[in-house]
């Protein structure tokens, strides 16, 4: 994999870590270490044909070109990158004339992409150090350190250094195939361990989201974090409380759909930092057994499902995510006065409500994942008609796989699961005889009599 490499790692005295904390180097930033083409794996064949695209483009209009973060440190890896970075000289203006295909999104980085069919190539400018005094830039700092805007352009050297982990600064050029290592990440890759690039807590307040993607790396490549880069994650964990909630939403895809999220959860748990994206999940996890369980079983499968290829859905995740939450509101609810349908909508409302203020779910997986709560009131009845509309609805089957989770969490016996498993197997004459049998089973909801109704507090919780 990364055999042969050995000779580009620097001896401990060599480090070039120790210029690189906020106050150091000021001289500027430190010569990167080039490894030539034929001494280090990463070929072309790595890269897409789009990526190859951008770079001999821009390298053929005299523009510097270069691939780099996680494509590069992949394919140092051994694994197969899913998608291309590319860093340039080029302002974001120069970009855009050269790709039509193309258009700049961001506002607190400016990015261009550039399109290609399905495939997306993200190209950024080099960026400087956002408290120089620069020409032409925007570039904010908040008083907490966080940084609202990072679009002050800079030199290849000065991007390297705003990157977030040794890891991720590495350069692969088009122009000679070499490989400019700024940090002594390909050290750092050897030795499996995650470090920040200069000091951690600046770099965690400059933006509360390199904890995350911190655990995110750790989880996905199996690395270690630095003793360092680890040491601020439990108590500058509720600075994420600052972050918008619709980004916290794509992060939390990438930290759960990765195909390694039941690895992240559960070091997000242990750095504190899953209270901050979902208070009231962790609250359950307290009050419920099986609450965790059931995240767990859900994270699991969705890591399998990815493995397998096969199709997975966000709302299934958040479905599980935030049922513990759901049960203890319809509990709540319940007590209150309301039947069990009202008290699980009303509950649902109360948790969507409270976990958008931290991670935003856009309307389109929310709609299904209360679909799936609903469901879970309607797989119990198995009587007449209701069975078979139950079976025919778009989410059946996820709901069906939800309940499986349930029982296995030990929230409830195991029975109705393997019900609905038979039934769905079944011909027609099988499931006229699994329906009576659903008749005679004694811990089967029956038809529920109309019973006076306590008068429903006003404002309940939330
Ligand atoms: P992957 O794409 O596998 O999730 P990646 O490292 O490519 O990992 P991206 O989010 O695609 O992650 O970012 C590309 C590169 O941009 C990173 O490798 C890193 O160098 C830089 N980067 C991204 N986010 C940040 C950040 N919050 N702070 C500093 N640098 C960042
Ligand atoms: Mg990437």
């Amino acid at each position: 994999m990364i055999k042969g490499f050995t000779r580009f790692l620097k001896s401990p005295g060599e480090h070039l870590r120790s210029l690189l904390g906020p106050e150091a180097a000021p001289s500027g930033p430190a010569a990167p270490r080039v490894i030539p083409r034929s001494e280090h794996p990463v070929s072309r064949q790595h890269f897409s044909e789009p990526a190859l695209k951008v770079l001999y483009r821009l390298h053929n209009s005299g523009y510097d070109a270069y691939l780099v973060g996680g494509c590069i440190r992949d394919a140092l890896l051994g694994l197969m990158p899913k998608d291309f970075d590319v860093a340039t000289n080029a302002t974001p203006e120069q970009v855009r004339e050269l790709f039509r295909n193309s258009r700049t999104i961001g506002r607190r980085f400016r990015i261009v992409h550039v399109r290609f069919g399905r495939e997306v190539i993200e190209v950024t400018t080099f960026r400087g150090k956002p408290n120089d005094d620069h020409a032409n830039h925007i570039a904010q700092q908040a008083d907490n350190g966080m940084l609202l805007r990072d679009n002050v352009w800079g030199s290849i050297e000065q991007d390297a250094l705003r990157r977030d982990f040794t890891i991720n600064a590495l350069y692969y050029s088009i122009a000679d195939y070499s490989i400019h290592d700024f940090a002594n990440g390909v050290a750092d890759i050897h030795e499996r361990t995650l470090r920040l690039i200069g000091d951690p807590a600046t770099r965690y307040r400059e933006d509360p989201v390199r904890m995350l993607r911190a655990v995110r790396f750790a989880a996905k490549l199996d690395f270690q974090l630095a003793a360092e880069t680890e040491a601020p994650l439990h108590e500058l964990a509720p600075l994420l409380l600052q972050i918008p909630p619709a980004r916290l939403f794509d992060e939390c895809l990438k930290l759960f759909m990765n195909g390694h999220g039941l690895a992240t959860f559960r070091l997000l748990r242990h750095y504190g930092l899953f209270a901050m994206l979902f208070p009231a999940a962790d609250e359950a996890m307290a009050e419920l057994p099986w609450a965790e369980a059931v995240i767990e079983k859900a994270l699991a499968s969705t890591d399998q499902r990815i493995q397998q290829e096969r199709p997975v859905t966000p709302a299934f995740l958040f479905a599980a995510l935030l049922w513990g939450p759901v049960y203890l509101q319809r509990q709540q609810q319940e007590h209150d006065g309301l039947s069990p349908v009202p008290a699980q909508q009303t509950a649902a409302q109360n948790v969507i409500h409270r976990q958008l203020k931290h991670v935003s779910i856009p309307k389109r997986f929310s709609m299904p994942m209360r679909d799936i709560w609903d469901l879970q009131l309607r797989l119990p009845q198995r009587r007449g008609k209701r069975v078979f509309q139950t079976r025919e609805h778009p989410r059946f089957r996820a709901a069906y796989d939800f309940l499986l989770i349930r029982e296995t969490a030990g929230e409830l016996a195991p029975g109705l699961g393997s019900w609905w498993t038979a039934f769905q197997e079944a011909d027609e004459h099988g499931q006229q005889r699994l329906m009576a049998k659903a008749d005679a089973d004694p811990n089967a909801p029956r038809k529920r009599r109309s019973r006076r109704r306590k008068p429903r507090r006003a404002n309940p919780e939330q």
